[in-house]
């Protein structure tokens, strides 16, 4: 089990913290060769002298996920580096303070589309061509949330954000399913990360609302138990498993 990703080459955006970080840590674990991508800097630096025992099989580089070229470019750098990619995970994604769409201006919803929906877009549509073109099939995972499965988990746009990667998700597995393109979305519930570091005031109806979808939750997952299905979900053993969304949530969902 420990090397069911030899060969495999994987990109991982958002790869720098939390989940993305503990993908490209179980990716390369599995021996695989990595491409973490991020927006912030010091998270990559940090993340290579982390792993540096895995020496050239990571690679880092600044990305933001919102810029269709940068997403591109991406693709295009570890394709040039390694050789060639099988794997992608648009992991990236922000939160939006719960706003509820009363309280909600159009830059946040913009923001929330550009970074949460429009990179996921990219990322695929670049994936799908560059996989087309080899004739070997490929995998595409897209970090989705539990957000994208109910309405109660988050504020109105990173709630629509999801619910349209999940979408996106079953699109491209249906479209594709004939060339050995896989595409599958996880769905995390709350997940012990640095997502929520940057949220301001959070809004007051937003908290008083997610706190009763809360109460069903018995406590937050840890980025390990996320990986892990990313993991499954990158290798042969999910072979067959296409257009699927896996929740990963203790149960929170079930309540
Ligand atoms: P995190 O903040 O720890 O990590 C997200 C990473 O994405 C950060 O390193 C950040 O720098 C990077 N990022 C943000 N904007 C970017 C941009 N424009 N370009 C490139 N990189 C960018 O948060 P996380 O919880 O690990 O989030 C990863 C994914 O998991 C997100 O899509 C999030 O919506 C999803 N998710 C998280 C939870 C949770 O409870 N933590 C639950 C469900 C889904």
């Amino acid at each position: 089990p420990h090397s069911v990703l030899e060969n495999q080459v994987a990109v991982i955006t958002g790869g720098g913290s939390g989940i993305g970080k503990s993908i490209v840590q179980r990716f390369l674990e599995a021996g695989a060769s990595c491409l973490a991508a991020d927006l912030n800097e010091d998270s990559l630096n940090a993340l290579k002298d982390e792993f540096a025992a895995y020496g050239d099989k990571l690679d880092v580089m600044k990305v933001d996920v919102s810029n269709r070229a940068a997403v591109e470019d991406m693709v295009d750098h570890a394709v040039g580096t390694f050789g060639k990619m099988d794997i992608i995970v648009n992991n990236a994604g922000i939160m939006d303070n719960l706003l509820p769409i009363a309280e909600m201006d159009d830059d946040v919803w913009e923001r929330l589309m550009k970074v949460n929906l429009n990179s996921v877009m990219y990322g695929t549509r670049k994936a799908v061509r560059y996989f087309l073109e080899r004739g070997e099939g490929g995998v595409i995972i897209n970090t989705a949330s539990l957000s994208g499965l109910c309405a109660g988990r988050g504020g109105c746009a990173y709630t629509a954000s999801k619910f349209a990667v999940v979408g996106l998700t079953k699109n491209v597995a249906f479209m594709y399913a004939d060339t050995g393109i896989r595409c599958n979305a996880i769905c995390p519930g709350n997940t012990q990360t640095n997502i929520g570091v940057g949220m301001r005031q959070p809004s007051e109806r937003g908290m008083a609302k997610a706190t009763t979808g809360y109460a069903g939750a018995t406590r937050s997952g840890t980025p390990e138990e996320i990986s892990a299905a990313a993991l499954f979900l990158a290798s042969d053993q999910a072979g067959f498993i296409n257009g699927e969304t896996l929740t990963i949530d203790g149960g929170w969902s079930a309540y």
